[in-house]
């Protein structure tokens, strides 16, 4: 099998990345061993969290002052934003409707009634209520990963008119038997399973009466938003919903919408597959190895590293260091274990930042020299923290359209 790119990993950045190299006619192969961050998130992407007073060029230019090795900085303010615009464009192409854009960002509802910056938000997810909307939360009997009393409480506390509220759905009891089953996606199986809308509606049409605005646990729409939309079309109120604890529904649709256009696109998807062995000469990778082909190696042009954090099992922490584990590639770290933790819980924590270390091409380096067709993209790079810097859904996107964007020069350039 002869690609002229193959991914390894198919989280939001190996999937952004081979979308758009398929896009550009490339023949493009995705080997991803099991479920994304995607499958566990909130569904929305943060770029780059800062005050209102704070333009986006301002931070990027305050970051590359003050944080070299973050990938943004790497790579230039001007890429970070035209590929931020291309991922916005990218995803609606897909059929993926976002509220927000990179002029934009908006403050989100939480799962626990708190507001945080995104930049962009699945169009089915609550957004900050307007002021004086009087907020029905809306919660499901006997559904523990969401609680509508927390949230209405929180949301009160930042000053809206909000109250806890409880609807019975009777068509969920076949998940009561067991509690662990009691989990949004399953929910989602139920609710999406046809004819559930007037039944919903039923329990939802009482509430809409009385409020200005409905919030309820996003567990429908696992493959799209034809529910909720036509549940907002027959409510006098809108319903807008929140991400619950993980698994996440929204996640779960977008990393699934993205997947349906790869493949569409002509991309091959190996999934359940694992990456064991990359073989260059050199510096160049001529082929990649997986746990299902292991006599047959996939042959590539180029290859990109998209394998995930410690999370997802693209970085591995020992007692002494932390490594990647398909290569052993170069990565950011401090040395001494006691540095890799903040004695503050709340505190930014320095592992976060740990990952693969680039040159400002994002290609990979081994024993500090970087390979000519090998690179690193999304949560796999060091340098940065999403949580704390709220850009990690960004970095994901924003490095792989970088990345594709190279090797589809390169590949014109190359026979
Ligand atoms: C609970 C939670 C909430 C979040 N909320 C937000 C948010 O609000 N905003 C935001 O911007 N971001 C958020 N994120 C982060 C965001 O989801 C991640 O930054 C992003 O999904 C990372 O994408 P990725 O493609 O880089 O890596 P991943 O999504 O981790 O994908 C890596 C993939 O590579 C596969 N893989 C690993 N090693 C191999 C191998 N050897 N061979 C083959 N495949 C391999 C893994 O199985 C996985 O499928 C959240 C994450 C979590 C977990």
């Amino acid at each position: 099998m002869k690609f002229d790119t193959v991914i390894i990993g198919g989280g939001l950045a190996g999937l952004l990345c081979g979308l758009e190299l398929t896009r550009q006619g490339l023949r493009c192969a995705i080997i991803s061993r099991g479920q994304s961050g995607l499958h566990f998130s909130s569904g929305s992407l943060d770029l780059l969290t800062r005050s209102s007073e704070i333009s986006l060029d301002a931070a990027l230019e305050r970051l590359a002052a003050t944080e070299p090795t973050h990938p943004y900085s790497l790579i230039g303010k001007t890429a970070v934003l035209a590929c931020a615009h291309q991922t916005e464009a990218l995803l609606s192409e897909c059929g993926i409707a976002m509220q927000g854009s990179v002029e934009q960002p908006h403050q989100r509802i939480t799962p626990i009634g708190t507001l945080r910056q995104a930049w962009l938000t699945s169009e089915d997810i609550a957004l900050a209520p307007e002021k004086g909307e009087r907020i029905a939360v809306v919660g499901i009997s006997g559904f523990l990963d969401f609680q509508s009393h927390l949230a209405a409480a929180s949301l009160r506390k930042s000053g809206a008119n909000a109250e806890a509220l409880e609807i019975e759905l009777p068509q969920l009891d076949i998940l009561r038997d067991n509690a662990s089953e009691f989990r949004s996606v399953n929910l989602a199986r139920v609710l999406d399973g046809g004819n559930q809308a007037q039944s919903l509606l039923a329990a939802l049409l009482p509430i809409a009466k009385q409020y200005d605005r409905i919030l309820m646990p996003a567990c429908f729409g696992l493959q799209d938003n034809s529910l909720w939309r036509a549940l907002n079309e027959s409510l006098p109120c809108p319903l807008s919903l929140l991400p619950t604890l993980p698994p996440s529904v929204p996640g779960i649709r977008l990393n699934a919408a993205l997947q349906r256009q790869f493949i569409k696109n002509g991309g091959v998807w190996l999934a359940g597959d694992a990456v064991t062995d990359v073989s260059h000469s050199g510096q160049s990778v001529n082929a990649i190895s997986t746990r299902n082909h292991g006599e047959i190696p996939l042959r590539t042009r180029f290859a990109v590293l998209a394998s995930g954090s410690f999370f997802s099992g693209g970085l591995v922490a020992s007692r002494q260091d932390v490594s990647e584990p398909v290569l052993g590639l170069d990565v950011l770290q401090t040395s001494g274990r006691e540095n890799w933790t903040s004695r503050d819980f709340f505190e930014p924590q320095p592992w976060q930042r740990f990952g693969v270390k680039t040159d400002n091409a994002l290609r990979a380096s081994l024993n500090g020299q970087p390979f000519n067709n090998f690179f690193a993209i999304g949560g796999v790079l060091g340098g940065f923290d999403g949580l704390s810097q709220g850009c990690a859904g960004g970095v994901s996107a924003v490095t792989a359209l970088y990345v594709a964007r190279q090797i589809t020069e390169l590949s014109g350039e190359q026979p």
